[in-house]
């Protein structure tokens, strides 16, 4: 396998560092460049993150495949140079595209589905962070069987009515706005009868109650509708036809939560650790037992990192990815899983200390990615669905008799 790139990319490489010598400077890596690159943040950016991040666009090196109109880099699609821009982008530790609902699953919804209003009103300003949306689609009740959701929307003159709950509603707290599918028609059947609906979260009627996870944060929370009222040109698509559109922004939410990254950085931090413990004395690499793990769980992450890379040649040369495109999620969030726990056994008695416990190793790092990777294995569809997803339409069996219904 040959992984270089021919000249024309290593041109654009060379093109794309000289940019980012002159707009990225060290002080800014040192000062700024930490959380964006690690953690993807989907808080409001300041304001040198945002020129940069414009400046970025107008180059054609951010959201390229976003017309300029809206706010994009307008360029056409070359997965190759995308994947160079990541390379080069984490390199310097500059920021990257905006992560998070809106602009990874939202904007292309409305690329897709939204009006002209809509795309003007909306698109750039997430893009750039300016506004955080938020995902308003489970209920207590409809989580893999979302179809089956009962808050409703009732349109009254000029504006619908809204009314029931949204639960695990990531960011609500400090969303702008809402992305929510509601139950518009009650007497269709349960598919056709869903409109999705953009909500700005400062509207009256509108309650949330954040909780805490298993972390000990409160990045979710319930949401509360009582008699919210919002204007009729509010839904994207047509009314009714909500499911369809939905389907469109869960594709996008699936590869925002199938990449390798994650799972790399675990490795690598628990092989770091475990050098560590080594070198104060006790066996842990040398030990037959854990060298075993660990070489099958890093024989794992390279096969999901070669599947990336796979899926990058499909398109590059314009092949539709199908059953190789259905397995990142699936296999990324049930290997992070497995890094975590084998992280924490790897790390002895101390291992399940939770971050702030003065003993912790790694600061209780390990712990936090074992408690993340269980949520991130139900978020955007569990296990158990994707394994359906995977066997359905990708390997053509019958369909699961309960989201038939
Ligand atoms: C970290 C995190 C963030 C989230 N963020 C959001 C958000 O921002 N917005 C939002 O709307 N939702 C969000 N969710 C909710 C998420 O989409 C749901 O939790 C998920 O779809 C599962 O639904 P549920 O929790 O109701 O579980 P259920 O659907 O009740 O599933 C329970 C168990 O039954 C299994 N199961 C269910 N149906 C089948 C079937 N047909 N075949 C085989 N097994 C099945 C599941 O795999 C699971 O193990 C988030 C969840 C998490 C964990």
């Amino acid at each position: 396998m040959d992984l270089r790139y021919s000249a024309e990319y290593e041109q654009f490489r060379g093109e794309l560092r000289a940019f980012l010598d002159k707009n990225w400077t060290d002080e800014d890596r040192a000062t700024l460049g930490g959380e964006e690159v690690l953690i993807g943040s989907i808080s409001k950016p300041g304001e040198r993150v945002t020129e940069f991040r414009i400046a970025a666009i107008e180059a054609g090196y951010l959201y390229r495949n976003v017309p300029r109109r809206w706010g994009g880099g307008g360029q056409p699609f070359d997965p190759l140079k995308s994947a160079i821009i990541r390379e080069e982008f984490k390199r310097v530790r500059a920021p990257r595209e905006m992560v998070g609902q809106g602009p990874s699953m939202l904007v292309f919804t409305l690329l897709a589905h939204g009006t002209e209003e809509q795309k003007e009103r909306f698109i750039r300003d997430t893009l750039l962070g300016r506004i955080l949306w938020c995902q308003g689609y489970s209920e207590p009740g409809a989580g893999s069987d979302l179809a089956s959701l009962r808050s409703k929307a009732e349109l009254d003159g000029d504006q619908w009515v809204i009314n029931g709950q949204k639960t695990w509603t990531s960011n609500a707290a400090e969303a702008d706005w809402m992305f929510a599918l509601l139950r518009s028609e009650p007497d269709a059947p349960k598919h056709e009868g869903i409109t999705y609906m953009l909500i700005d979260m400062s509207t009256p009627g509108i309650e949330v109650r954040p909780f805490r996870n298993i972390v000990g944060d409160s990045d979710f929370s319930e949401v509360f509708f009582d008699n919210v009222r919002v204007p009729k040109d509010s839904i994207v698509g047509a009314r009714g036809e909500g499911w369809k559109v939905s389907r469109s922004t869960l594709k996008y939410e699936r590869a925002l939560i199938g990449d390798t990254d994650i799972a790399r950085r675990t490795f690598d931090g628990m092989v770091m650790m475990a050098r560590a413990l080594e070198r104060r004395g006790k066996p842990v690499i040398e030990d037959p037992v854990i060298r075993n793990r660990l070489v099958q769980l890093e024989s794992r992450l390279l096969a999901a990192e070669f599947h990336s890379m796979r899926l990058l040649t499909m398109q590059a040369r314009g092949e539709e990815a199908l059953l190789a495109g259905m397995v990142p999620k699936l296999n990324s969030t049930q290997l992070s899983y497995d890094l975590g726990k084998a992280a924490m056994d790897v790390m002895g008695g101390g291992g399940s200390l939770a971050p702030g416990e003065p003993e912790a190793p790694a600061m209780g790092m390990f712990v936090t990615a074992y408690l993340w990777s269980l949520g991130v294995l139900i978020a955007g569809g569990t296990a158990n669905i994707q394994r359906n997803i995977i066997a359905e339409r990708g390997l053509g069996m019958p369909r699961d008799p309960v989201q038939k219904r």
